[in-house]
């Protein structure tokens, strides 16, 4: 069928760009993340806490994918990293030939860590190889404990899972017990931290992590 051709030239043509990011950000000895969640389990949130307890620690830099609009790298430039926006205008993911463009626009020079924040969306996302070391999916406790389940392949693709919004955990039927026996079932390997990108509260062994994976990557 033509259009399942279609597909694998695109996604053979991605593999040839995420080997060139590979390429790039080895050089450099970059640690790239590639931050896949649903549009609202506060995401940039996280990564702008993650950001100011990194500062000072860790130079960081970040890639924000978004369908329209420029507010979510409005928010991270205010931290003072590197920061390039991808309108997709549309488009339900970044694929490595928009991520290596704004990483060439990009002085990396100094830069350890690369969190690309890819656009909201947990299907397609979870399908393109962005050149990254891991693929961490974010689920606030607002979402649902049976997501794992609605989305198994963006699970299997992660390392690590970040459950957010835990002080939310009062006010809801989220049982962050059955969310992790879902998501294990689909992925046993998953790491998974669970935190409050609002309260701060679980955000030390999540940094904890970054730190030693810059410190492991060769
Ligand atoms: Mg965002
Ligand atoms: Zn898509």
């Amino acid at each position: 069928m033509s259009v399942i051709t279609v597909e694998r030239k695109v996604l053979k043509k991605n593999d040839q760009y995420a080997l060139e990011i590979r390429e790039h950000v080895a050089l450099q000895k970059i640690v790239v993340l590639n931050l896949l969640s649903s549009p609202g389990s506060g995401k940039t949130t996280l990564l702008e806490k993650t950001l100011e307890k990194l500062k000072n620690r860790i130079n960081t830099a970040v890639i924000e994918g978004d369908v329209q609009t420029d507010q979510d790298a409005v928010r991270i430039a205010r931290h003072n990293v590197p920061v390039v926006q991808i309108v997709t205008n549309g488009g339900c993911h970044l694929d490595a030939a928009l991520v290596l463009d704004a990483l060439k626009q990009m002085d990396l020079s100094a830069v350890r860590l690369l969190f690309i924040e890819n656009v909201g969306n947990l299907v397609c996302p979870a399908g393109f190889d962005l050149g990254e070391h891991h693929k961490i999916v974010i689920a606030g406790t607002t979402e649902g404990d049976d997501k794992p389940l609605k989305y198994p392949k963006t699970f299997r693709v992660a390392d690590v899972c970040l459950i957010n919004k835990i002080d939310l955990l009062p006010y809801l039927d989220f049982n962050v017990d059955v969310f992790i026996e879902n998501a294990a079932k689909t992925n046993p390997g998953l790491t998974f931290f669970q935190l409050s990108a609002k309260t701060g509260e679980g955000l030390g062994p999540w940094i904890d992590w970054l730190e030693n994976r810059t410190v492991a990557q060769p």
